[in-house]
């Protein structure tokens, strides 16, 4: 919000400065992106429009669409560890007076981020094994595969 405001006030300073020194901003254009969103401001002073700017970091996807912003990501990320699904969410969110992000959006990043997690879990099970294995190699087990869940004490 601090960087839309900033880049406004020298973009009009830098193209306007001759006529009006004082800026008197309005908002001129907004666009949601999920509960991202991006802006545009216009002076009311001398008419001009500064560059759109968005309100939140980008985040590359395997996706081959536009990129993604990073609080859609953690909004999902989030949502797996919380007993709310999108649907609930969207409510939540219109109760708050926050207009929701699209249904389809939502469903689509929702799998992104399953799958990721998913991806992760597994390397860090995968990693977590081999470290069981190579500890029951250590002890000279005859199948270091094997993992006992309980050691009989002698
Ligand atoms: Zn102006």
């Amino acid at each position: 919000m601090v960087e839309m405001w900033n880049i406004a006030i020298q973009t009009h300073a830098d193209e306007e400065a001759e006529v009006y020194a004082v800026p008197q901003f309005k908002i001129n254009t907004e666009e949601k992106w999920g509960i991202g969103w991006k802006y545009s401001l216009k002076c009311l002073n001398c008419g001009f429009i500064s560059p759109v700017v968005k309100l939140y970091k980008e985040i590359t996807t395997d996706e081959r669409d536009r990129k993604a912003a990073a609080t859609n990501i953690n909004l999902q990320a989030g949502l797996l560890d919380m007993p709310l699904g999108n649907s609930r969410t969207r409510l939540l969110l219109a109760d708050l007076d926050i207009p929701p992000p699209a249904e389809s959006g939502m469903s689509k990043l929702s799998s992104y981020v399953n799958s990721k997690t998913t991806d992760l879990n597994n390397e860090s099970m995968r990693t977590k094994m081999e470290e069981v294995k190579n500890v029951n190699r250590r002890r000279g087990a005859s199948n270091p595969n094997v993992i006992n869940v309980a050691w009989s004490v002698p």
